[in-house]
């Protein structure tokens, strides 16, 4: 039997979003799956002024395997997440030639609360994948700040200005670097300005970002 059998026969892989028993190498059963296709756009998140694409919408399936993966702890299907984000970056972003790969910051107390942080965990399956290096710390949250589905749109920008920061033992990888920022999701868009504001801030000569999932309104003037 071979390790990966080996492990399947006592930890069977479930489908993220109904909890069915799933084929090892699949990341939701064959009805979820439809959904999943359903849901996937590969497109570039409009209304940012920098490169910013995502896999699905933030919908569904994909909400709940979000979920499993950065609340319940499911850190497994990390795998096909970064499979598909790392499919969409050789279809749409490999032509912006990325030097490094940074995981969009959490406040320390997330690390605590989970024992990890799932967007470097995203960043370092990516990065087998993609062949571009990651660095884990290089962008950090400096305050605690309110979640933002809580805020308007206004205190939403106001909530995280000057919340993140780079590191000074980072700033090397940092300046006149493409940098590609990697991120599970993003519903209002905030974070993902601020972190390209702040890396800008610090050097990087470009920044583009990676996401798996988005909300499909949030830059259409709905929020
Ligand atoms: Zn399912």
């Amino acid at each position: 039997m071979k390790f990966h059998s080996f492990l399947y026969y006592f930890f069977p892989k479930r489908c993220p979003a109904c909890k069915n028993l799933i084929p090892p190498d699949s990341f939701f059963c064959d009805s979820c799956v439809l959904e999943y296709l359903s849901l996937v756009r590969s497109d570039s998140i409009k209304g940012l002024d920098f490169p910013a694409y995502f896999v699905a919408d933030y919908s569904g399936c994909v909400k709940k395997a979000i979920h499993k993966f950065k609340i319940s702890g499911v850190t497994s299907i990390r795998h096909d997440i970064a499979r598909d984000m790392s499919r969409l970056y050789f279809s749409k972003m490999a032509a912006l030639n990325p030097d490094v790969m940074i995981p969009a910051p959490s406040h320390k107390s997330s690390y605590f609360k989970n024992g990890y942080s799932h967007t470097d965990l995203l960043a370092r399956e990516i990065s087998k994948i993609i062949n571009v290096s990651y660095c884990k710390g290089a962008l950090v949250k400096t305050v605690k700040t309110p979640p933002q589905h809580t805020l308007n749109l206004k205190e939403r920008t106001q909530n995280l200005s000057g919340a993140f920061s780079v590191p000074d033992s980072k700033l090397p990888l940092i300046k006149g670097k493409n940098v590609l920022l990697i991120d599970d999701i993003s519903t209002t868009g905030s974070t993902l300005k601020e972190c390209e504001k702040t890396l800008k801030n610090h050097g990087a000569a470009s920044v583009s970002a990676l996401l798996f999932a988005s909300t499909e309104n949030i830059f259409n003037g709905n929020i």
